[in-house]
This record gives structure tokens, C-alpha cells and sequence, in this order.
């Protein structure tokens, strides 16, 4: 078994550039790293919304918070905004906080439904801090202030530039070029250098595959296969337009249904990212152009692209000696921004079981079985967005309306629908919190409550929802508003 001593990483998107800040500022001296990208080829320009995770990567890397949203241009996120999801006219916000308390015996979300039942519940949302804030278009940072779960919108392409700069200050070697073909070892076909157009040979002991959707080493060389899940997501395609900002950023994403899939807005502090995410069985694509520019709040900054997709994942992450990060490892659905975070923890993975002294299959096999887990998970918690819903207006709401879904979530759905309980598997990134907003949101009404919330009176359940309501609304009452907290919180 051949030592790891150095690693290629190929693509400088944000996959390629973050594996390549974590490898160099952890790994420095211990493994070189290098990376090539191609300035002719360039990156998926998207990519913008984040989720609270980041933040802790950010952290382990030394990343400074201020520092890397001035660069980023980024504003905080407290969850998004779905409209239309569930019917035509209605709207929830998905947020990153908890809502309510709990006990040990059942979920907050019980206490509430017998408050629903006797008719003074208010909303489910009412009861969590983070909604509430980004109702108000509000955030601070103090430690007079309760925590608060945030993560960010930024721009794609500052964010790989920034990341450019901290890793060349590590250490990591860019090279700008084309790879034009892949050597192989005869005997094991592990990947032992890659050739670029300008004929120069780059080795490599570990290869990291960041070359997006193309796949260049993960499958266009080893051929591994990709499983397609394009039957529970369909859509397919997006297009994508950046504009001016049309007022002051909110503090959350926001995902509005449209007829053949949904559009978001992604609030920065100089511009908004705009798109619609679409099936091309049911829209063409330059009616999808049209249909954005027609729900655009801000003038268009860009020309509008089209960006082509397949739902689903390769049937390995790790291949031999390749490892897929990124959109060549398979994509989910943009819907819960849930992209950046799975190559950030597919990075710490690697970095955990880093096989420096060889590749072995064991190794391989806990590193496939783990991140094929965590994918799927995540997996059903997009697909109980298309399926959970009341819309028959189109062809392809009905179409998602009776999809088949996998075992796994329909368990989930009917548990929750019978019973109102939720659960939070080991390893699953969706918290007990998300599910219940999402599958409420959506206009599921479970048909009971636990009973043991009838051990409080009808006066104890009405004190202790007002004593949870009125501390968010005081603390909420206490927030700067979103934009000037971002202005001086950036400020340099
Ligand atoms: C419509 C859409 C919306 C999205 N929204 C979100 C979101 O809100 N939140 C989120 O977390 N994720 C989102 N994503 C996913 C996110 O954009 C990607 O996960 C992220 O940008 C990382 O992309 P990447 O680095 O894997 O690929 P890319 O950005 O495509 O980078 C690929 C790199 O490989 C290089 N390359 C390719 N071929 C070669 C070659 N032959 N030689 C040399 N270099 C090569 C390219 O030049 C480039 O540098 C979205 C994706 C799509 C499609």
C-alpha cells in the first residue's frame, strides 16, 4: 500500500477550494496539496444559501466571522420562507431555531395541538425565537441576547476566492489548466497522475474529485455508476439571474412554488441571487427565462443560464484512490441548501480517517456507508416538501402529489399524521424541529395528541404557551434590525 503523501485536488469550485482550505491549513506539512482548476471551464456560479453547520467548519478552520462576511458579501439566515408549498396563498418559514419546550415524555408540538384543539394556540411558529426574528427582519449578536441558530447567504464566487486566498496562504500549490486525460495504474486502475491540456503531468497519491457535475476522475475515468432519483425529484433544470436588491436583505432564503417547480431569492448584501428550479417534462427551458424574469423584484445584473441536472448519487463516493466531493459526488435538490454542508462534513470525514498510510477497503466501505446514509436521509426530508401537498393546479404538482416515496419517509409521514410524533435518526442532519415545521407547514394535521399534556389544566397550558411567547416577542422587541446589525458588524 503506497503512503498518502500527496493530494490532487481537481476543480476550485467551492467543493475544490474548501477540501483544499481544510487539507492545507490541518494537514500542512504532513500531505502537499494541490490544486487545479480551469479558468476556461469555470464554476456553477451557485450555490449561496447555507445552513447553520458551516459556521462550526468555519470555526475548526480559524476562519474569522467578519472577516469572511465582508469578503462574501454574506447576510445571516435564520430559514426559509415556503410559499405556495403546501397550498396556493399560504406560506411557513422552515427556520434554524427550536420551537417551544418540550418534555421528556413527548414534543413540544403535542403541547401545542391540544392548545389548537381548545383554541388559543396561535401559530406553531409563534413559539420559536429564530421565526419570530426573521418575521421582524431582525438579528444580533450580544451575549445580552439569547443564542441564536444562524447561517449565512454569501456569494458563490467571492466565497472560492476567499477560500483561494486563505489556502495559498497555507501552503496548497493552484494550478490553472485543463485536464485533458487521467493515467491509470495498469494493475489496480487507482489514479496516478492526471495530464492537463498544456501537457503537464500532475501525481498524485489521493485524488480529490471537486470538477462538478463533468465528474472527471470519479466517473468519466473510473466509471462508477450513479444511482438516478429523478422519479421523487424531478426537477432537472434551473435558471439562474442575479439582480439589484431590492431593498433592504431579509434574514432568511425565500422558496416560492411555481408551477412547474419553485424560485428562490437569496438575499446578499450588494445583489440577490434569483432562480428557478424546474422539470423540463413540464416547462421548457426558455419558458422557464421567461417565467423568472417575470417573478424578478430587482433589475436583472446577469444574463439568465441554464444549469442541467440529475437528482440522485454516485453508487460510490470514495472510488479507489478518488474521492468525489461536491456536485460530482451527485445532487439533491437546492431546497434546503443542503449542498455545501455535505462536501464540509465529507471533508471532515476524510480528514478523520485520512489513510495515511494506505487505502484500504475498510476504510473505503465506512466512508461509502456513511455518507451514502447521511445523503439519503436527507434525501426523503426534499422529497416530503414535493409530496405533502395539497396542490393539484399543474401536472407536476399532481405528478409529486402521487409519487411513490420511499418506505423510509412514508413511515415517517404516517407516524406523524397518526400520532404527531416525530424522530431524529442517528447521523440525520434534520432535526426533530425541521421535520415538525415542515410536515405543519405543509398541512399535515396529526389526528391526536399525547395525553400526557392533559395532565396540565386548560390554565397551566395557556401560562406556560404565553410565558414561551412573550420571552421571544421581548427578546425579538430587543434585535437591531438585520441590515444595520450587518453594516456594523462589517464594517471595517
Ligand atoms: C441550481 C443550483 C442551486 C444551488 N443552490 C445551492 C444552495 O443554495 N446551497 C448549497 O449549499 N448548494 C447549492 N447548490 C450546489 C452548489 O452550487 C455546489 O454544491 C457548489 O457550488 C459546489 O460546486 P462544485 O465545486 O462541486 O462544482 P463547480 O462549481 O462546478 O466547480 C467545478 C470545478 O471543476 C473545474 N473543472 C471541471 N472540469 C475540469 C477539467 N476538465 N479540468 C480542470 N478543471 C475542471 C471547473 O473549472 C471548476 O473549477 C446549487 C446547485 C445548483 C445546480
Amino acid at each position: 500500500m503506497q503512503q498518502i503523501k500527496k493530494v490532487v485536488i481537481a476543480g476550485g469550485g467551492t467543493a475544490g477550494w474548501l477540501a483544499g482550505a481544510a487539507l492545507s491549513k490541518k494537514l500542512a506539512g504532513v500531505v502537499d496539496v494541490v490544486l487545479v482548476e480551469s479558468d476556461e471551464i469555470g464554476t456553477v456560479g451557485v450555490g449561496e444559501a447555507t445552513i447553520p453547520p458551516m459556521r462550526v467548519f468555519h470555526q475548526l478552520l480559524g476562519i474569522d466571522e467578519q472577516e469572511f462576511m465582508r469578503a462574501t458579501s454574506a447576510t445571516f439566515k435564520l430559514g426559509i420562507e415556503f410559499e405556495n408549498w403546501g397550498k396556493l396563498g399560504e406560506s411557513y418559514i422552515h427556520s434554524f431555531g427550536n420551537t417551544g419546550k418540550g418534555a421528556w415524555m413527548c414534543q413540544f408540538v403535542h403541547f401545542w395541538l391540544r392548545a389548537k384543539e381548545l383554541g388559543y394556540s396561535g401559530e406553531f411558529g409563534d413559539y420559536c425565537y429564530e421565526l419570530q426574528a426573521a418575521k421582524a427582519n431582525k438579528f444580533g449578536l450580544s451575549a445580552n441576547m439569547p443564542p441564536i441558530s444562524y447561517a449565512y447567504h454569501l456569494d458563490a464566487t467571492a466565497y472560492a476566492k476567499y477560500l483561494r486566498a486563505f489556502s495559498e496562504k497555507n501552503g496548497l500549490q493552484r494550478v490553472e489548466g485543463k485536464i485533458q486525460s487521467v493515467q491509470q495504474n495498469d494493475s489496480t486502475g487507482f489514479i496516478e497522475s492526471i495530464i492537463l491540456a498544456s501537457g503537464e503531468c500532475i501525481e498524485g497519491d489521493l485524488f480529490i474529485d471537486c470538477t462538478g457535475f463533468r465528474g472527471v476522475l470519479i466517473e468519466q475515468t473510473l466509471n462508477t455508476g450513479y444511482e438516478d432519483w429523478s422519479h421523487w425529484l424531478p426537477c432537472d433544470s434551473a435558471a439562474a439571474v442575479q439582480t439589484e436588491s431590492s431593498g433592504e436583505p431579509i434574514p432568511y432564503t425565500k422558496s416560492i412554488a411555481r408551477e412547474s417547480g419553485w424560485q428562490w431569492r437569496i438575499p446578499l448584501q450588494h445583489r440577490t441571487g434569483n432562480g428557478l428550479v424546474y422539470c423540463s417534462h413540464y416547462l421548457t427551458d426558455v419558458d422557464a427565462i421567461n417565467q423568472l424574469q417575470q417573478n424578478l423584484d430587482g433589475k436583472a445584473l446577469t444574463d439568465p443560464r441554464t444549469i442541467k441536472f440529475r437528482t440522485g448519487r454516485r453508487r460510490k463516493i470514495w472510488n479507489k484512490n478518488c474521492v468525489a466531493l461536491g456536485l460530482s459526488s451527485g445532487f439533491l435538490e437546492p431546497l434546503e441548501s443542503t449542498s455545501i454542508y455535505l462536501f464540509m462534513i465529507g471533508i471532515s470525514r476524510l480528514m478523520q480517517s485520512f489513510p495515511f498510510s494506505g487505502i484500504y477497503p475498510s476504510v473505503i466501505d465506512e466512508f461509502n456507508n456513511t455518507a451514502i446514509d447521511e445523503l439519503e436521509k436527507i434525501r426523503d426530508f426534499i422529497i416530503l416538501h414535493y409530496k405533502v401537498t395539497d396542490r393539484d393546479d399543474t401536472p407536476f404538482w399532481r405528478y409529486c402529489k402521487n409519487m411513490d416515496i420511499p418506505d423510509s419517509l412514508a413511515q415517517r409521514i404516517e407516524l406523524f399524521k397518526e400520532y404527531g410524533h416525530i424522530f431524529q435518526l442517528d447521523g440525520e442532519l434534520f432535526r426533530i424541529d425541521s421535520w415538525t415545521q415542515v410536515m405543519l407547514g405543509q398541512g399535515i394535521v396529526p389526528k391526536q395528541y399525547h395525553h400526557v399534556t392533559q395532565t396540565m389544566t386548560d390554565r397551566e397550558l395557556q401560562s406556560f404557551l404565553a410565558a414561551i411567547k412573550n420571552g421571544i416577542n421581548q427578546a425579538v422587541e430587543k434585535l437591531p434590525a438585520h441590515h444595520d446589525f450587518i453594516k456594523s458588524y462589517c464594517k471595517i
